[in-house]
């Protein structure tokens, strides 16, 4: 079956996942609203990255900075100078296009995306505006940061910018953070919110968005010990298709690898980035992500970000949308402690043996809006004609629906009685009170809740209930006593079909 995007967006909007912000008034190109439906999908999604990546481990620690800071911040990281992309505008309708969206589409292919060579690409394949065919403008560099003001003046002096990634506020806080926790290398500060990138072509429902959400690690490690790191045999084995920058210029089809094979064939740039590489592999399959739809991408020296040394990107074939990055994990070295310690005096750096040195940092960082969009993409089926999604039950919105089959006060009572059971065992429970069960059937299937208690009525002689299994409809009867132990135990060693 080969699903559209619109059929994804089609759900999304019938079922409460997401709608276009402020839609009443036509609503604003990259910014989207999460419905109750979508909501609980996405907290269970960032609840279990914190578990994954936080709280199931002792090196890191997680934090909440603000969104809007000092803007020297960005002027020290680089981002007022060099987080752009490059605009072509349309002489004539004067729509404004990202250029490498524009070549892409344009089936163009080029390494390197300077000014110089943007512009021969469209000057040589004689591109159009994709709109109304009108001549393009030469292009030029548009920050992609969003700005605002803080203050009662508006003026140059009150401009701050909305933090377009979280890692700087681990950076600027590093000191003050490894001296509060005891912190001792290797560890790493986390923490997710949202982030504002004014892109110039928001598109692809939620996958190119303006404001969005991203979970982040920033892990620091000791520059003279980067290949040495004592959780490697956690991910040496994982196996993923890996690109690498070299076998994609000389056009080669990606490997699949194992993580370790991957490290001794020297292809990252060191033992921390594979194993941070192996770990966003690990966990995006363990919240229901094929393993064949995944890949790792190595950047060619062309696509790396200013602060990056090397990057990687985790890859997921979208079938409406082809190979697209969800994560991002890079080598940013000691790029910005040093050029925070440079710019405000601080001194970001350790000593050790009585020598200065500023750690390296490996950067996992997990688009979650992106994730969302893949892992609802992962789930969607159709079954007789009725959309399934089969979420894994970790990031289902809902634990369990419970059902009374007739809608009678002994049954809604029962239901009730179950309902404020399960609650109080910490289930987020789904209740639907309107004796159709047919229809609360394939109302639960399309939002995606794995488990469904119905209570009939042989409830009312043995006091047990059925569960049914959304993915292959098949019910077992269990004593009410049986419920939380039963469920539990379903949640966690759920395998995903
Ligand atoms: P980056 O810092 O550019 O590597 O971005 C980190 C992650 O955020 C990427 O891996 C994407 O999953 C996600 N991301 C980047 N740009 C956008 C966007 N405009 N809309 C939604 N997600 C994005």
């Amino acid at each position: 079956m080969s699903i559209s995007l619109s059929d994804i967006a089609n759900l999304a909007k019938r079922r409460g996942f997401i709608f276009l912000s402020g839609e009443i008034y036509g609503g604003i190109a990259g910014f989207y609203d999460y419905g109750p439906i979508g909501f609980g999908i996405k907290r269970r999604i960032l609840d279990d990255w914190w578990w994954f990546f936080v709280s199931s481990r002792d090196d890191v620690y997680g934090i909440s900075p603000a969104i809007i800071t000092s803007p020297k911040v960005w002027v020290a990281s680089g981002h007022v100078d060099e987080f752009i992309d490059i605009l072509v505008e349309c002489a004539r309708c004067k729509s404004r296009f990202k250029a490498e969206t524009l070549l892409e589409e344009a089936g163009i292919k080029i390494q390197d995306f300077s000014m110089e060579s943007v512009k021969n690409a469209i000057k040589n394949n004689n591109i159009k505006c994709p709109k109304c065919g009108g001549e393009l403008s030469e292009p030029r560099c548009f920050n992609l940061m969003i700005e605002a003001h803080v203050g009662a003046v508006k003026d140059e002096s009150s401009v701050v910018y909305l933090r377009p990634e979280i890692a700087q506020g681990m950076f600027t806080n590093f000191k003050l953070i490894s001296a509060i926790v005891g912190a001792r290398l290797p560890f790493g500060i986390a923490s997710y919110g949202k982030v504002f990138r004014n892109e110039i072509s928001p598109r692809g429902f939620i996958f190119r968005l303006r404001e969005f959400e991203i979970a982040e690690i920033e892990y620091f490690i000791d520059p003279n010990e980067q290949n040495n790191c004592a959780l490697f045999s956690e991910v040496e084995n994982i196996e993923v298709k890996i690109w690498t920058k070299e076998e994609q210029k000389r056009e080669l089809e990606p490997k699949e690898r194992t993580i370790g094979e991957a490290f001794n064939e020297g292809i990252f740039s060191n033992m921390w980035h594979a194993y941070w590489a192996g770990k966003a592999v690990e966990w995006l399959i363990s919240i229901g992500i094929k393993p064949e739809h995944l890949r790792l991408r190595e950047h060619l020296e062309t696509e790396l970000a200013h602060y990056a040394k090397q990057t990687f990107d985790i890859e997921y074939y979208f079938p409406y949308l082809g190979w697209k990055e969800i994560v991002g994990i890079a080598n940013r070295t000691d790029y910005d402690l040093r050029r925070h310690t440079n710019m405000s005096g601080e001194k970001l750096y350790l000593t050790k043996n009585g020598k200065e040195f500023y750690p390296y940092c490996i950067e996992p960082s997990f688009g979650i809006d992106r994730i969302f969009l893949a892992i609802i993409t992962e789930a969607y089926t159709v079954r007789d004609g009725k959309i399934v999604l089969r979420l894994h039950p970790k990031v289902a919105p809902y634990d369990v629906a419970i059902l009374p089959l007739l809608k009678k006060p002994k049954f809604i009572a029962k239901a009730k009685e179950i309902n404020t059971m399960l609650k109080l065992e910490r289930f987020a429970t789904y209740i639907d009170f309107s004796g159709k069960i047919g229809k609360a059937y394939a109302k639960i299937d399309e939002i995606g809740i794995p488990f469904a208690i119905t209570i009939d009525h042989k409830t009312f002689e043995d006091n047990t209930v059925t569960i049914r299994f959304r993915d292959t409809k098949n019910q077992i009867r269990i004593q009410v006593s049986e419920l939380a132990k039963k469920l539990r135990e379903l949640k966690y060693n759920y395998i995903m079909q």
